[in-house]
C-alpha cells in the first residue's frame, strides 16, 4: 500500500524506478549481433571494453539463414580465441520478428533484384529496420539490466540508409531512455569508420587470430554464398555486400 495516500503511481512507482535505473550495469552491454563482418567486429569491441556481454539477433524473414547459423559458430570461436572473453559472454538470444519482415517487404526478405530505387535507396532498404531492432533490444536489455546497446551502425557505409545514422540513433536513444526510464545508451563504435578500418580494428583487438576468425566465420553475403572462399571469406563475390567487403579487405591490406 502506497503511503500517505499517493496512488501506486505516484511517487513510490518514480522512486522505483529511479532505483531500477540504478541497477542498470554500466559495464555491462547487450550487442545487436548478426554474424556480419561489423556485428563481429563491434562484439569483439564490446568483449574488451565491458565486464558482461550479451548477444540478440533476429529472424525476421530474412532471404537465407545463413547468418542464423553462423552466429553459434562465430560465439564458439571467439570464446576459444580469448578465455577473458569467454567468460564475459553470456547468453545469446535470437528474436523471432517475421511479422515485421512481412510488413516491411524488400529486397532482403523477399523475391526481389537488388537494386537502386528511385529514392535513392538500394532495395535492400527495409524501412525502419535499425529502428525495430533497437526497440527489441532495448526490451530485453531492460529486463536483463544491461547497460548499453552495441550496433555495427555505419555512416560511411555506401547504402546510406537513413537509420544508420549517427542523428538517427541520438535520437532513438534518447527516445528510449525517456520511454523506458533508463540510463541506457547506444554505442555504434564503427559510426565513422570505413570498412578497411573495420579490419583494422579487428586485428587492434584481437590480432591476425581475430581477423582469421572473422574471415572464416562472419557472413555478409546478400546470396547468403558459402560456397566461394576468398581472402577476405566466403560470398558470391558480386553482391554489393561482397563488393564492399572485398574492397575494404584489399584497402587495408594495402595500407
Ligand atoms: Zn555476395
Amino acid at each position: 500500500m502506497a503511503q500517505g495516500g499517493d496512488p501506486v503511481s505516484g511517487r513510490d512507482a518514480v522512486r522505483a524506478r529511479r532505483a531500477y535505473k540504478a541497477a542498470m550495469s554500466p559495464a555491462s552491454a547487450l550487442v545487436l549481433f548478426s554474424a556480419g563482418q561489423d556485428s563481429t567486429t563491434c562484439l569483439a569491441w564490446a568483449l574488451s571494453r565491458y565486464d558482461r556481454v550479451e548477444t540478440v539477433g533476429f529472424a525476421y524473414g530474412q532471404r537465407h539463414a545463413v547468418e542464423l547459423d553462423q552466429r553459434p559458430r562465430l560465439l564458439e570461436a571467439l570464446r576459444r580465441h580469448d578465455p577473458k572473453w569467454a567468460e564475459k559472454l553470456g547468453a545469446d538470444e535470437v528474436i523471432d520478428i517475421a511479422s515485421f519482415g512481412a510488413l516491411a517487404e524488400s529486397a532482403l526478405t523477399a523475391d526481389r533484384a537488388i537494386e537502386m530505387q528511385a529514392n535513392g535507396l538500394p532495395s535492400t532498404f527495409v524501412p525502419g529496420r535499425n529502428l525495430v531492432f533497437l526497440t527489441y533490444a532495448a526490451a530485453l536489455a531492460y529486463r536483463r539490466g544491461l547497460g548499453a546497446l552495441v550496433g555495427g551502425m555505419c555512416e560511411t557505409d555506401f547504402s546510406g540508409y537513413p537509420d544508420c545514422r549517427r542523428d538517427t540513433l541520438d535520437a532513438m536513444e534518447r527516445a528510449l531512455q525517456l520511454g523506458l526510464e533508463t540510463t541506457l545508451t547506444v554505442d555504434t563504435p564503427l559510426m565513422k569508420l570505413t570498412k578497411a578500418q573495420t579490419w583494422a580494428l579487428a586485428h587492434e583487438l584481437g590480432g591476425d587470430a581475430l581477423v582469421d576468425l572473422i574471415v572464416e566465420h562472419s557472413h555478409t553475403c546478400y546470396e547468403g554464398d558459402r560456397t566461394h572462399r576468398h581472402d577476405w571469406g566466403y560470398g558470391c563475390g558480386v553482391c554489393p555486400a561482397c563488393d564492399l567487403r572485398a574492397k575494404g579487405w584489399a584497402a587495408w591490406r594495402a595500407a
